[in-house]
């Protein structure tokens, strides 16, 4: 089962040829989807070989220039090549009157439905469930509405020897409880599922910021997460700066990191004024063990 983020863009505010605005293309379980579309975003999803026909939606985190810019253009594109299936866009209020008014002024004529779906600043929403995964918006703290997004597989079964339940005479519910990976009481006995069943992989989970100050709501939401993506726009000597302009720093995003026991800090949307990366990295470890640095092009199976 695939689960892939293929980091597009991974700068800040301002784009150069290393570092492109923000924009992330993720596969889940053959599934594509868009996180952000920075400008640029076309050609960087063609320089990764990413095909983006097939896209069945679109995140948006808010509407900063760095991560909606790319948008018009992209579904312009698709719209050229002829698409014709409808394609879902998350995003924040005032996403789709800007969209209808870009295209309106440039008479663009969609080939496709462009539903748009707002998401709420206030709450943790599910924006989309499919099979074995689900994609949910987490509100964080920017200077304007801002959301994060988890995806996540749900909890695999534990496999059951179909034999040694056969043998046992285990009726119906006694499997499916141990297949959930619940004791259960059989025939006077306790019947543990360690002892029944394999356990299942680890569901894996993706955790992507978008642009914040550390806060509750993205902890809670990145518990556990086998990835986390991080704004960590600032080194510490910057940390004013990183106050005042709604982004966190280095040790601010390993420090959320380690207390939601996440297993990898990816640290992304790093400003341009930074030359020397790794001694970034070395500040975020002094609070995470596992801290990787983000990079354009940069393809993370989890
Ligand atoms: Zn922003």
């Amino acid at each position: 089962m695939t689960f892939d983020v293929v980091f597009l863009g991974t700068g800040a505010a301002v784009p150069v040829p290393s570092r492109g605005t923000t924009s992330q293309f993720l596969d889940i379980h053959g599934h594509t989807f868009l996180i952000d579309a920075g400008e640029g975003v076309q050609l960087a999803l063609r320089n990764n070989k990413r095909r983006f026909q097939k896209l069945k939606g679109i995140f948006i985190s808010h509407m900063h220039g760095d991560h909606v810019l790319g948008l018009p253009g992209l579904l312009s594109t698709m719209s050229l090549l002829g698409r014709q299936e409808a394609i879902d866009i998350w995003g924040p209020p005032e996403l789709d009157a800007w969209l209808r008014h870009t295209w309106g002024s440039i008479q663009a004529h969609m080939s496709f439905e462009v539903k748009v779906h707002e998401w709420s600043p206030h709450e943790v929403q599910t924006l989309h469930e499919a099979g074995h995964y689900r994609l949910r918006s987490i509100p964080v703290k920017h200077r304007i509405p801002c959301c994060g997004l988890r995806v996540e597989e749900h909890s695999l079964p534990w496999k059951l020897s179909g034999q040694k339940a056969r043998e046992a005479r285990l009726p119906f519910h006694v499997r499916q409880a141990l297949k959930r990976g619940e004791a259960i009481g059989f025939e006077g006995r306790a019947l543990k599922p360690e002892l029944w069943c394999t356990p299942p992989r680890k569901a894996r989970s993706y955790v992507y910021s978008a642009d914040t100050r550390p806060c509750e709501s993205l902890r809670i939401a990145a518990q556990g997460a086998t990835l986390l993506y991080h704004d960590a726009t600032f080194n510490n000597a910057d940390a004013d700066r990183a106050k005042s302009t709604h982004h966190s720093t280095t040790t601010e995003a390993a420090r959320l990191a380690r207390q939601a026991e996440v297993e990898t800090l990816m640290l992304g949307h790093v400003s341009l004024r930074y030359k020397d990366l790794d001694a970034l990295r070395e500040e975020a470890l002094q609070e995470h063990p596992n801290v990787v640095l983000a990079k354009d092009g940069l393809l993370w199976r989890l």
